[in-house]
């Protein structure tokens, strides 16, 4: 997943690389420019937020963050994210296994030993929690599809360079930091942030999705940029946010490459400040007029807020029912996959603002796309 194809490591280097460099991001939205009494990034609250609490927007007034850190409320995770939690563990497990397997094998017989990959439980133990058959085989999915891509690379690289040693080897292939851990207390947010991936040849923000694509997934790689840059004082200036699906017994994965612009930082700035105000000053900002159909605190807030995601639902189903749905709308219904269209090429990414989900009019069509 964290493997670039051949085109995607030309775009890096011939277009997405110069143009960061040239793209002026304003001194003072800089990660490392926090401590100034004027500065942005200077957190006004005490609230100490995970990246993902302030960039989610799936709970579009906050609510989930007020039910969760004021009142305490875990909420019961769906097996979605149940499902989302483990295969994240998987792909960090699988990239540190591959590493630990080159480090421990001498360079010569590294193309025998990585299959090991595949199916040693030794190498790559599966998760120790019961698995259904189904996150079980996306797994197995997994293993085959990075493996075979890692034996590619390494032996191209070996091909190219066959004196070299292992660390060069490990760095070459496997240009990644899986959890890289960072502490963004400069900028009021949790001193134990986990970055997906650390992409270091740029450096990239990677995050993995295994969800479908929404709006406001920029603003997580944004956050950690920002605590990258705080903690490091070198600059960040691009995303990639890696969406992953399973089909036809193999993955599907989709990158959405991105700068991070002073437009993505001021977003981000302003719902962290919003969301430390909720908890700090222990403000309920009440319900959303559509609430997240998988929500983990549906329970917890109640019979209205289930009753604002039926509403919605069955607005979709009379839609569907009566055959007018658009050319787009064909995959807008909730739980169903999004129409395919036309393929972008990843640069196009770039060239798309970022849309948030500003009104509950946006919001509405951006979930419904789930
Ligand atoms: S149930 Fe609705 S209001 Fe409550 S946290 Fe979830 S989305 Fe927000």
């Amino acid at each position: 997943m964290y493997f670039l194809t051949e085109d995607e490591r030309r775009l890096l280097q011939r277009k997405l690389l110069p143009e960061a460099r040239t793209i002026q991001v304003h001194p003072t939205l800089r990660g490392w420019h926090w401590a100034e009494i004027d500065a942005p990034a200077r957190p006004t609250y005490q609230a100490p937020l995970g990246v993902s609490e302030v960039a989610n927007r799936y709970c579009s007034s906050g609510r989930d963050v007020f039910v969760q850190r004021v009142l305490g409320q875990r909420g019961f995770p769906t097996a979605d994210m149940e499902e989302g939690t483990l295969l994240h563990a998987f792909a960090a497990a699988w990239v540190t296994a591959a590493k630990q397997l080159m480090y421990c094998t001498p360079t010569a017989a590294i193309m025998e030993a990585l299959p090991k990959l595949l199916d040693d439980p030794i190498v790559l133990p599966e998760p120790a929690q019961t698995l259904s058959a189904e996150v079980a085989a996306k797994m197995q999915t997994m293993r085959r599809f990075e493996t075979y891509r890692l034996l590619a690379a390494t032996q191209g690289t070996l091909a190219r360079q066959p004196d070299i040693g292992r660390d060069a080897l490990a760095g070459q292939v496997l240009p990644v930091v899986v959890e890289q851990r960072v502490d963004g207390q400069f900028l009021g947010l949790s001193p134990h942030l986990a970055v997906d991936a650390l992409f270091i040849h740029g450096p990239i923000v990677m995050d993995l999705k295994f969800g479908l694509r929404q709006p406001f997934h920029r603003l997580t790689t944004t956050g950690y940029a920002l605590a990258l840059e705080s903690a490091h004082e070198t600059p960040v200036d691009l995303g990639c946010i890696v969406y992953v699906r399973f089909g036809g017994g193999t993955l599907i994965v989709e990158r959405d490459f991105h700068f991070i612009d002073d437009e993505l930082r001021t977003r981000f700035i302003e719902e962290r400040d919003r969301k430390q105000r909720l908890v700090e000053e222990e403000l309920d900002p009440g319900l959303p007029d559509q609430c997240y159909e998988r929500c983990r605190h549906l329970g917890f807030c109640g019979a209205e807020a289930q009753r604002r995601i039926s509403s919605r639902t069955s607005r979709a189903a009379t839609v569907r029912a009566a055959g007018t749905a658009g050319p787009g709308d064909a995959g807008r219904v909730a739980g169903s996959e999004p129409a395919a269209g036309p393929r972008r090429p990843a640069s196009a990414n770039l060239d798309a603002e970022p849309q948030f989900a500003e009104s509950e009019e946006h919001w509405d069509s951006a979930n419904r796309a789930s």
